[in-house]
């Protein structure tokens, strides 16, 4: 079932006098379930395109369907709405509040749910995710108690405290080392296959990459091409008998 399409999406900055033109006409669609790739060079527009697909900018023509609704033109209120209850973002640089513990370091985004849980209903399912993350012993723990790796986790945590639809990742590894990293691309493949989450991976890596399903490539604004990780090579029928 197709969850997302983008139509001929164009995205240009206006800074007074310049225009500069990041996105330039880029289309495709992601399937709900999916583990997707969103790779290229740095400043090839994967943030600027992020920044579209998680409702957080609109782009300057062009189409967003989500579940079959153009949400292109929607106000900044309406995106802000749905991106609360359908989206979960994770970043390189964790983006968590210091000086806050992880345990309400996830509840935060409870208050803006339109769910109204109770104070207890919201800490016990953010005691829950922390739970499920392989972090029950570090819910008091501030984020510059945490090593990189549990930071990210609670990070993620965060993402998923409200149940969205997708999760959208920009970098999610680039401040880790590569033991790390592996943890959490597991993670991720681990909450697509258990939980049919569909997760958009943004990266300049290719090793990081392949570990997507399908990987989407764009170059300076324009979708270059894609190719399926576990596609076998078939061999040429001609050389067969
Ligand atoms: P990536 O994430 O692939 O590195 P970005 O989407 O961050 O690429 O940036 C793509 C291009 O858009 C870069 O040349 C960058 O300078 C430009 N850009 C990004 N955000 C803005 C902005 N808010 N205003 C003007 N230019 C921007
Ligand atoms: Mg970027």
């Amino acid at each position: 079932m197709q969850l997302l399409e983008l139509k001929d999406i164009y995205k240009t900055y206006f800074l007074g006098d310049i225009d500069v033109p990041v996105l330039k006409g880029v289309s495709f669609t992601i399937e709900k379930g999916e583990l997707v790739a969103l790779m290229g060079a740095s400043g090839s527009g994967k943030s600027t395109l992020m920044n579209i697909l998680g409702c957080l900018d609109h782009p300057t023509s062009g189409q967003y369907l989500l579940d079959g609704h153009d949400i292109s033109h929607l106000s900044a209120d309406g995106r802000a709405l749905l991106r609360n209850s359908r989206i979960g973002f994770v970043f390189q640089n964790f983006n968590l509040l210091p000086r806050t513990s992880a345990l309400d370091n996830v509840m935060m985004p409870l208050s803006y749910s339109t769910e109204h849980l109770s104070d207890h209903q919201a800490r016990q399912r953010s005691e829950e995710m922390l739970n499920r993350l392989g972090l029950a012993d570090r819910m008091n723990h501030e984020p510059s108690q945490l090593s990189g790796g549990q930071q990210q986790r609670v990070a993620i945590a965060r993402s998923l405290i409200n149940n969205p639809s997708i999760l959208l990742a920009d970098e999610p590894t680039g401040n880790l080392d590569s033991h790390t990293s592996e943890e959490i691309l597991h993670l991720f493949q681990q909450l697509n296959k258990e939980q049919g989450l569909t997760i958009i991976l943004v990266t300049h890596d290719a090793a990081i990459a392949h570990h997507a399903k399908r990987i989407i490539r764009i170059s300076d604004g324009l979708i270059e091409g894609e190719i399926k990780t576990d596609e076998k090579i078939i061999p040429d029928a001609g050389g067969v008998k």
